[in-house]
């Protein structure tokens, strides 16, 4: 029997993993899911969770009971890619004949000095929490949130509204919301205004302390906590197993999303670099979930003795909540450029509320549906060129 094992249960492994039950007979394959922990990390979250609020608590095995999955609890180590087996805890290994490499990506900690010692991190469930403990022992204080895209963006309102008693400053290079278009932007900043946070673009933060950061012209903010949002990280892991990886260690993908270098695995998520028409896709659960359900796809094919179907992609927005009562949805051009229409206010936080909530219905829907899933694959994506 053909063994597939999913290394990674976040949102594109476990849309990866209920992809393919729903898909499969009974006999064709075994699935193995690996991930350390047991809970999902609901990461388009985590900005609630640095804030204090408290989540779901969404299991892995309860949502994959029943469908013959079965689910490792532990770390990946290593991949032989010859043997074609994967460690787990340095302790043992899996064997696969189709690997799906699910292992996401974190912010970069390790370019300005100070960011591994003295920052805070969304990098996980666990970093969130220990900053909100923190926040929760401040009575007054400065918070600096370093980055200036999507994440820190959420994270400084979310702070900021969670946390009157404390005054929020983001620190950015770009102009905050840069990438939207010009009224969604202004709408933007009006919304941060209003909850207080304080915007400051076009800083380079050279240096982290314990008591705040040294921007390169000398000035230092100081801050009883500093979140670090900005670059991009992931696992090392597939670079040491010999596969083709870009410069920022992502598994180069041919047009079917298999490793270049070794066809038997598929790399989706924020793990994989994916050239579409428009350049390298970069991660979002947007474009992640549909990467991972054409894996899916193109690995029952290749089971029925079928070549894997050509992967395409168009963005369609850039949700951003600011707190829990307000935010702007902006819409997009298939290659994330923005288009004419935003949504703001009550409408934008219901918008933003349904796109956080539907992965894990999906993943219910795909189990019992998995049509859901091959319309996504079978069309191939929304048209990008
Ligand atoms: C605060 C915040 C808000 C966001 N909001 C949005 C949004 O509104 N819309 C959007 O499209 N995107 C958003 N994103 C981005 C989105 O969360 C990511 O693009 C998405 O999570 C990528 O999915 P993934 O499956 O590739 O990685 P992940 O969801 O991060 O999953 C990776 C999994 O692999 C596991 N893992 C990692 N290393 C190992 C290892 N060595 N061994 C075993 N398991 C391992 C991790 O524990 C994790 O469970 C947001 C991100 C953040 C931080």
């Amino acid at each position: 029997m053909n063994e597939i094992l999913i290394l990674g249960a976040g949102y594109t492994g476990m849309a990866a993993a209920t992809g393919l039950v729903g898909r499969l007979k009974h006999g064709d394959a075994h699935i193995t899911i690996v991930n350390p922990q047991a809970r999902f990390t609901e990461r388009l979250r985590l900005h609630q969770t640095a804030s204090g609020q408290t989540l779901a608590d969404l299991q892995i095995p309860d949502q994959l009971e029943g469908t013959g999955v079965d689910f490792v609890q532990g770390w990946v180590t290593g991949i032989d890619a010859d043997a074609q087996t994967v460690r787990i805890d340095d302790a043992y290994t899996l064997r696969y004949d189709t690997l799906v490499y699910a292992l996401g990506s974190v912010a970069e900690t390790d370019t300005v000095p100070g960011v591994d010692e003295f920052a805070y991190t969304l990098n996980s469930a666990q970093d969130a929490t220990l900053l909100a403990d923190h926040l929760a022992r401040l009575a007054d204080g400065t918070v600096v949130v370093a980055g200036g895209g999507l994440t820190g963006i959420e994270s400084a309102a979310e702070i900021a509204e969670q946390h009157p008693e404390l005054d929020v400053v983001l620190l950015s290079r770009q102009v905050p919301g840069s990438m939207m278009g010009e009224k969604a932007r202004a709408r933007l900043h009006a919304g941060l205004e209003r909850l207080g946070v304080q915007v400051r673009s076009g800083v380079e933060i050279v240096k982290v302390m314990s008591d705040g950061v040294a921007l390169d012209d000398g000035e230092v903010v100081e801050a009883q906590a500093v979140l670090w949002t900005t670059g991009v990280r992931v696992s090392p892991i597939a670079a040491a197993a010999g596969l083709d990886v870009d410069d920022r260690g992502r598994i180069v993908t041919d047009e079917s999303l298999r490793s270049v270098t070794h066809p038997n695995v598929y790399a989706v998520g924020d793990a994989a670099a994916i050239r579409q028409g428009y350049g390298v896709m970069h991660g979002t659960c947007q474009s992640g979930i549909p990467t991972a359900l054409h894996a899916a796809g193109s690995i029952v094919r290749e089971l029925k003795g079928k070549q894997p179907k050509k992967f395409r992609f168009g963005y369609v927005h850039q949700p951003v909540s600011l707190g829990r009562n307000d935010g702007v949805i902006q819409f997009t051009h298939a290659d994330d450029s923005p288009g004419r229409f935003y949504l703001a206010g009550r409408w934008a936080v219901a918008y933003k509320e349904t796109v956080s909530s539907s992965p894990w219905t999906t993943y219910r829907l795909l189990k019992v549906l998995p049509a859901l899933g091959a319309a996504t694959w079978r069309r191939g994506g929304r048209s990008t060129r």
